[in-house]
């Protein structure tokens, strides 16, 4: 994973008082953006350990002890003219606020969360923490670029018996991202493990869902694979989603096709965009069940899409021993899919449906 863990100074608090949200934006130790440039890697790290430290936070609560949370994951993206846009605020606005409903909290206002959002993004930018655009990034369709990634999370009140979080806090984050899948490996793997059941937590994005994703993922990087792929925990036979990002597969009939929502699926926002776009070209996509053996005979592209992973190509399927193959290359639509994303979020392609948001 390419994150790096230098948060930005500005970091943004809310605090549920049981009634409302007391707000505010917390500036930690920092230097100029420059001077921090300059910095040796020890320095670095030892003013990222402070950056990480937020006092008056409780250690022991139910976050922390049970995984009782949950958190998003968004990304503002630098533009040719010196400005910033949040790629659909509002969608994940609206999911944190049922994800935090879906944990029996109180949800946070979707108005709040987007101007805070902004908010959080701008301050830092205020003071220099930002990437920049850069026009050698048009050259590999933004594979290489930069942006800012923001991480909103909710965290429980102090508690030590198993609970529900009556009056948690959301924190809004940020820190520098490049790209999320190292380049050259782009194969995937089933596992036997099971990310979601029915009628559990896989369809909020909860903190409890991603200790199944974290071993399966390194179970299959350390066989030599880039990511993961779950099926459904009845059978075993259908395709669900990847570590954290979901799934789609281009069939050789011309049809494309992706998991349907439901119990277990994450309803990813660039799920929803890439169904959008496809359906603009005048491709036929379906959300459906669709088994491993079916994706295996008649898939000609497969890709990945998440805010982290946007439209990342699959070169290959491995499931019980055998292996599909799915070319060396990106296909054709796997290219003009993630062309698409990327020009609308750095501001080089139309952004006809409005989702990008200024900072
Ligand atoms: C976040 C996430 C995704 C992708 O959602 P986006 O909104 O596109 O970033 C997919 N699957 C899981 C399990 C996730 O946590």
């Amino acid at each position: 994973m390419a994150f790096s863990l230098a948060l930005y100074p500005i970091a943004y608090r809310a605090r549920f008082d049981g009634k409302g949200w007391r707000e505010e934006y917390i500036e930690q130790p920092h230097k100029t953006a420059a001077e921090e440039n300059a910095l040796s890697q020890e320095e670095r790290d030892a003013l990222n350990e402070k950056r990480n430290n937020f006092p008056g936070v409780p250690l022991v609560n139910y976050t922390t002890q049970y995984g009782m949370g949950c958190f998003e994951g968004l990304k503002a993206f630098p533009r040719e003219d010196g400005s910033l846009s949040i790629f659909r605020p509002d969608e994940n606005a609206a999911r944190f606020a049922r994800s935090m409903k879906g944990l029996s909290m109180p949800g946070f206002p979707e108005d709040h969360f987007v101007r805070a959002v902004r908010e959080t993004v701008s301050r830092n930018a205020v003071l220099g923490f930002n990437p920049s655009f850069s026009k050698d990034w048009l050259k590999d369709d933004f594979v290489s670029a930069s942006a800012v990634y923001i991480r909103p999370f909710s965290y429980a009140e102090g508690g030590i018996g198993v609970g529900i979080s009556k009056r948690p806090d959301v924190f809004i984050v940020a820190n520098p991202v490049g790209s999320y899948f190292k380049p050259g490996k782009s194969s995937a793997v089933t596992t036997d493990r099971v990310r979601a059941t029915p009628r559990g937590t896989g369809w909020i994005k909860c903190d409890s869902n991603y200790v199944m994703s974290a071993l399966a993922k390194k179970e299959a990087e350390d066989a030599g694979f880039m990511e993961v792929l779950f099926l459904d925990s009845r059978e075993h036979r259908y395709l669900e989603e990847g570590s954290s990002c979901n799934a789609f597969f281009y069939l050789k009939s011309g049809t494309l096709v992706t998991p349907e929502l439901g119990d277990t699926v994450l309803p990813g926002i660039t799920r929803k965009s890439v169904i959008q776009l496809a359906r603009d070209a005048g491709i036929k996509v379906e959300e459906r069940k669709i088994s491993i053996d079916e994706a295996m005979a008649d898939a000609k592209e497969v890709f990945f899409t998440g805010t982290a992973a946007s439209v990342s190509f699959v070169d290959s399927i491995t499931h019980q021993g055998k292996t599909a193959s799915f070319g060396n290359e990106p296909g054709e639509l796997t290219r003009s899919l993630n062309h698409q994303i990327k020009g609308i979020q750095y501001g080089t392609v139309a952004d006809s449906h409005g989702w990008m948001v200024k900072v």
